[in-house]
């Protein structure tokens, strides 16, 4: 790491704090510019991998953000998923068996 960037784990702290005042359970976190573009998603990624670690119902996207260069370099969109039917209500696109739902049965 360039020293540049928060640790991963500053990344994963911050998205549970989002995501646990969100009523909808979605966040979106802003990622700002440092040296290293390719560094920039490798920390998303690996905020990401230890968030789920420790949630595993969660989805992300990435995005590019709105000022590439400044504070907004890369926007995470965090959520946990919320499962109606086999599908979440986020629209991320996952989905799972219906028999899987706990509420279901
Ligand atoms: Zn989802």
């Amino acid at each position: 790491m360039s020293g540049n960037y928060p640790a991963a784990e500053t990344l994963r702290d911050f998205m549970f704090e989002m995501i646990d005042q969100s009523p909808d359970r979605l966040a979106v976190v802003a990622i700002p510019a440092g040296d290293d573009p390719d560094e920039l998603e490798a920390l998303a990624i690996a905020g990401f991998d230890l968030a789920k670690a420790e949630r595993p119902d969660l989805g992300v996207k990435l995005a590019p953000g709105l000022d590439p260069t400044g504070s907004e370099a890369l926007l995470m969109q965090v959520h946990e998923h919320r499962w109606v039917g086999g599908q979440c209500l986020h629209g991320c696109g996952e989905d799972r068996p219906v028999d899987a739902e706990p509420e279901a049965a």
